[in-house]
């Protein structure tokens, strides 16, 4: 981190806290909050973590879940995160870079004269934050968040419970040390994390191995039904209506994973889910290579992530989503059949 000097002394004396993630928080930024929560109230500040929707119940196990603000649509704990916002003396800005993607939230943060700081991996950030831990070859947040508690040389913090949390994020970003974002120093963060008491056969079983029936089913009737590969531009895609979730009980965090199997077919350079979230089409796209997810999804479906893990989001129908996709195919298929 530039600046770290003046980061550490702002850290010296106890302040008011609020660490906020992004929409529908994966593991990698429930656990970078919970793992940073963690060291920052044994370091004698007063924390809360607020998320700005719900989250998987396969995250609930999670040390520091339990005082969590997720906003819902009852306006409580929307009401609770304002009040802490405006009193944070300093903000933490996890897993995410741009303001947007936290709708009311962002606002109150831009209002608030809290210190901000930004901790996060993904591509073009939103200049906003007096202090970054920013890097896009970093395969986590939670790395970060371990590396940033190791700069400020307070690794002595790190008991089981924030490394359980920090571990859980290297290893769901990385896809379980899969993803061609895992590095030599993912392993070093990862094996430091499970020296300090981190359990990887836990945590990787708390994630994904807990699934409830519905899930499995909503598994198969995707690949089985509406899973569609189109050859002439390497992609496959698969799309689900509200309906259709609706009749499989699907649950927050239920369709996670689903785009990795499209990309797994002989062949595939990217894949597509789209679903209908009701307020709008959330789509997830994965590719392989250079073709950039990134590109497409911060474009033309007002999102963003990764080269190859991107998401965004759609006002249209489902079906009018699906054929913007479909129509913006011939553009990039000299990309999609390069290699
Ligand atoms: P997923 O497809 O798993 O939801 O997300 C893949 C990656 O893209 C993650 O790193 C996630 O944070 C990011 N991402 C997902 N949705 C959005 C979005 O709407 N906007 C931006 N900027 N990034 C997103
Ligand atoms: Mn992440």
């Amino acid at each position: 981190m530039k600046k770290l000097a003046a980061f550490k002394s702002l850290l010296a004396s106890p302040g008011r806290v609020v660490i906020v993630t992004h929409f529908k928080p994966d593991a990698d930024a429930l656990g970078s909050s919970l793992g940073l929560a963690g060291f920052l109230t044994k370091k004698g500040h007063q924390v809360s973590v607020i998320t700005p929707s719900d989250y998987p119940d396969f995250l609930a196990w999670m040390p520091g879940n339990d005082s969590v603000i997720a906003l819902t649509k009852d306006p409580g704990p929307e009401q609770q995160a304002a009040k802490l916002i405006q009193q944070a003396t300093l903000i933490f800005c996890l897993d995410f870079s741009n303001l947007s993607r936290i709708s009311n939230l962002g606002e109150m943060i831009k209002q608030s004269g809290a210190v901000k700081v930004l901790i996060d991996h993904h591509l073009e950030p939103e200049a906003f934050a007096d202090f970054e831990q920013w890097s896009a070859e970093a395969a986590s947040t939670a790395g970060l968040v371990f590396e940033l508690i190791e700069e400020l040389e307070e690794k002595s913090l790190i008991d089981r419970n924030i490394a359980a949390c920090l571990y859980a994020g290297v290893m769901t970003d990385t896809g379980g040390f899969r993803h061609n974002n895992t590095r030599y120093r993912e392993f070093q963060i990862a094996s430091e994390l499970v020296r300090l008491g981190a359990d990887p056969h836990q945590i990787a079983r708390q994630i994904y191995d807990t699934n409830s029936l519905e899930r499995l089913r909503l598994t198969g009737y995707v690949l089985s039904e509406k899973l569609v590969v189109l050859p002439a531009y390497r992609t496959a895609y698969m799309m689900l209506s509200h309906e259709e979730l609706k009749k499989f009980g699907a649950q927050t965090g239920d369709t996670e994973g689903l785009v990795n199997y499209g990309l797994s077919i002989n062949n595939v350079k990217m894949s597509v889910l789209m679903y209908d979230r009701k307020e709008e089409i959330k789509l997830s796209f994965r590719s392989l290579g250079n073709f950039s997810v990134n590109e497409l999804a911060r474009k033309h479906f007002a999102g963003g992530g990764h080269r190859n893990a991107s998401g965004g989001s759609s006002k249209l129908s489902l079906d009018d989503t699906l054929k913007k996709l479909l129509a913006l195919l011939p553009e990039y298929q000299h990309l999609l059949l390069e290699d």
